[in-house]
């Protein structure tokens, strides 16, 4: 059995648990409070808060585990990212008082008060551009520190930008990207015993739901006499099957897997063509 260790609650958990049970590893066994529960029959899922994921694998306490990149390079423990998860997606950033006078990174002077949950990363961050910050460590509500009076400028994590806004502050810098991804020890790497392979299934596994994530299967039938044109709006992964129809007459199937955000696009300018029966589906799993 090896250990996966996944957020218990917060802001991935949902999002983590959905795409693992996409994966055809569906969380069974979980009470209110259990702490683990099986994840499949090769892997036993170990619940934990997301900041502590980081050291979980890093010890060997758990074989891998999901959390937020940001908060993976904030541990600065040893790990590889295995796979991004392409959900939970936020921004690591520096903002100050949108009525302030720092309106930019390079405004920050020396010594100034930045508050934030993120001392490493904030550090390293102002280190690397000469200067040195007062770092205020908080757990919690980053935003309201200037407020408070207890910071001038925060580093703090945000998604839409929307509570900076209502705390009045603006951003001024970007510290890092983050989403969600599956972490392994770095040491790892390279190994190739069983508990690797099936490290490797289980990556595959969940890279296959997240490249069918923003693909759709399109199926159409078109004018055998337009399939250069057919090409041209399906380019598909290796350009469109065409499938012979029974009772075609001039018409053949196309089947392609073509990029959801155009598949609209895709759709009218088959029709612009003469398809017809046009038809898209979703895609549980996609391996390229
Ligand atoms: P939690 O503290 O358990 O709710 O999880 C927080 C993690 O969710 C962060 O470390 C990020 O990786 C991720 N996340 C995604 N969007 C946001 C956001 N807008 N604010 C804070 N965390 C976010």
């Amino acid at each position: 059995m090896l250990r996966i260790a996944l957020p218990h609650k917060g802001r991935l958990a949902a999002d983590v648990r959905d795409l693992f049970r996409d994966a055809g590893l569906e969380v069974r066994g979980l009470g209110d409070r259990a702490l683990t529960a099986s994840l499949g029959d090769e892997f036993q899922a170990l619940f934990v808060r997301a900041a502590d994921i980081p050291e979980f694998v890093a010890d060997g306490a758990a074989d891998a585990g999901v959390t937020g990149w940001d908060l993976v390079c904030e541990s600065e423990r040893p790990l590889a990212r295995r796979l991004d998860l392409r959900i939970g997606r936020c921004r690591l950033v520096v903002a100050a008082k949108d009525d302030g006078a720092v309106d930019s990174v390079d405004g920050v002077v020396e010594g100034t008060r930045v508050a934030t949950s993120f001392p490493r990363l904030t550090r390293r961050f102002f280190r690397d551009r000469g200067r040195s910050v007062s770092v205020v460590p908080v757990s919690g509500a980053t935003e309201v520190a200037p407020l408070l009076g207890i910071a001038d400028v925060v580093v703090d994590l945000t998604s839409t930008g929307s509570t900076l806004r209502v705390n009045r502050l603006r951003e001024i810098g970007t510290v890092l990207e983050s989403t969600a991804c599956l972490v392994t020890r770095a040491a790892d790497e390279g190994a190739r015993d069983g508990r690797a392979r099936a490290l490797d299934e289980l990556a595959s596994a969940l890279g296959s739901v997240v490249a069918a994530r923003d693909k759709r299967y399109l199926m159409a039938n078109a004018p055998r006499a337009r399939l250069a044109d057919v090409q041209r709006i399906l380019p598909g992964l290796n350009g469109p099957t065409v499938v012979d129809l029974l009772d075609g007459g001039g018409l053949v199937a196309v089947h392609a897997v073509v990029e959801a955000g155009a598949v609209y696009r895709s759709v009218a300018a088959l029709r612009e063509i003469g398809c017809e029966g046009i038809l898209v589906t979703r895609i549980e799993r996609l391996t390229p």
